[in-house]
């Protein structure tokens, strides 16, 4: 049984069961991988979509040249529409940043259009007497279904998105292929294995490319010696989480800690000492916040965490929470402490993320200032390490 779970993991390039998890379904996945994600495949959508926003309809010049008139303007009018149908697709995914959301619903439209073209086009065409170019172009349209469940291998898709996906188009592909071929079940069960064929394929190829994605991005965004995210891919976060459509109305927390007098343990301790601090800090960090919320090395002794819908009560709560456990602590046995300025969007009346972590920074400063191991919250009150932790005081 392990074997065959590892030969698995071997095929789709994975190490353990997390990372398989992440190829089945986005539930897992950081803030950042589903944002770079969305943008992929908004970018992958746009070109198709103004490729085609110009080729289905003058496409129709054939249809008009070779098919009789009545089938050749029905044809058209079907043209224009799907044709106007991928310029709105384009002007909706030529904008940075869509969302997850709209980036899959942009690209079931997408595949939605030729497959509704099919889907109206195969019972014109069976009912029309053909000859010539117009029987070349006919076998064309048999090619649709095929090519569209083809094309799902350019997109970064997971398990549970791909068979989505795959699901309703086959469905409607096998109808029309039904449609088209229902006297011979032969032939239907022939073009039907090729349709699954395709989708294998193109399954693995979506697949492989959200690994290669998530891969590339966690070596990108992740500081090497914290394993928390780098500054630039927090930024990117916060970025993105105020683009967030309904995060406004919510709450929206900022914790900023710097170390309190780490200079002190390099210069006594060691550089190596200092490091370790700083690997425990943040294994500290990530593990006390949730799924949702963010850790991130903002400086070599500074972090910043984003805890969205959560109020200042809340957030003291999670300050709480990390002075008792403790952040580090030095070979001797001393606990490691933090000053914390602590801003909350709706209390500080801000309006973008770059107040918010100016407003965190100042109370972080105040609390630098009267006596450090303590978190400042909006309203002015303060939040203190366990009185054990005298390192700070002492020096
Ligand atoms: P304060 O309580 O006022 O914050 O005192 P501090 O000593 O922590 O403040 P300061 O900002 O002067 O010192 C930060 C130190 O962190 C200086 C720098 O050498 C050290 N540092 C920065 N990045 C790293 C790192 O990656 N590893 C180690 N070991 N030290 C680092
Ligand atoms: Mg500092
Ligand atoms: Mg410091």
């Amino acid at each position: 049984m392990d074997t065959l779970i590892q030969s698995i993991y071997q095929l789709f390039g994975v190490n353990s069961k997390e990372q398989f998890a992440d190829l089945v379904s986005a539930k897992g996945h950081q803030e950042i991988i589903r944002q770079h994600r969305a943008d992929l495949i908004a970018s992958r959508i746009f070109p198709f979509a103004v490729l085609f926003g110009i080729v289905v309809p003058a496409w129709g010049i054939l249809d008009l040249i070779y098919f009789p008139t009545e089938i050749a303007l029905t044809f058209v009018a079907m043209r224009l529409a799907s044709g106007g149908a991928f310029f709105i697709l384009a002007y909706i995914t030529k904008k940075v940043r869509i969302g997850m959301k709209r980036a899959l619903t942009s690209l079931m439209v997408m595949l939605m259009i030729p497959t509704l073209f099919y889907q109206l086009s195969t019972p014109l065409i069976a009912s029309a007497e053909l000859t010539g170019m117009a029987t070349t172009l006919m076998s064309l349209y048999g090619l649709l279904p095929y090519v569209v469940i083809a094309s799902l291998a350019l997109f970064p898709l997971t398990l549970k998105e791909f068979s989505l996906f795959s699901l309703v188009l086959v469905i409607l592909s096998g109808i029309g292929l039904y449609r088209s071929e229902g006297s011979d079940l032969n032939m239907l069960l022939a073009q039907l294995w090729l349709l699954l064929v395709i989708l294998g394929v193109s399954m693995f190829s979506s697949l492989q490319q959200v690994r290669y994605l998530i891969s590339q991005m966690v070596k990108a965004s992740y500081d090497g010696l914290t394993k928390l995210l780098t500054r630039r891919a927090g930024m990117d976060i916060m970025e993105s989480l105020f683009r967030a459509t309904g995060l406004q109305q919510s709450n929206f927390s900022v914790l900023f800690l710097d170390l309190d007098k780490f200079k002190g343990i390099n210069d006594t301790l060691g550089h190596d000492a200092g490091d370790e601090v700083l690997r425990q800090t943040a294994k500290t960090l990530s593990e006390s916040i949730r799924r949702g919320d963010a850790a991130i090395r903002w400086g070599g002794e500074e972090f910043l965490i984003l805890l969205p819908h959560t109020d200042s009560e809340s957030a003291k709560n999670v300050v709480s929470r990390l002075m008792n456990r403790g952040l580090a602590t030095l070979p001797d046995g001393t606990p490691v402490t933090a000053s914390i300025g602590l801003s909350e969007q709706h209390e500080d009346n801000t309006h973008s993320w770059k107040d918010l972590v100016d407003i965190a920074d100042k109370r972080l400063y105040h609390a630098k200032q009267t006596g450090r191991a303590k978190c400042v919250a909006p309203d002015g009150s303060e939040v203190h390490f366990p009185a054990q932790n005298a390192r700070v005081k002492a020096n």
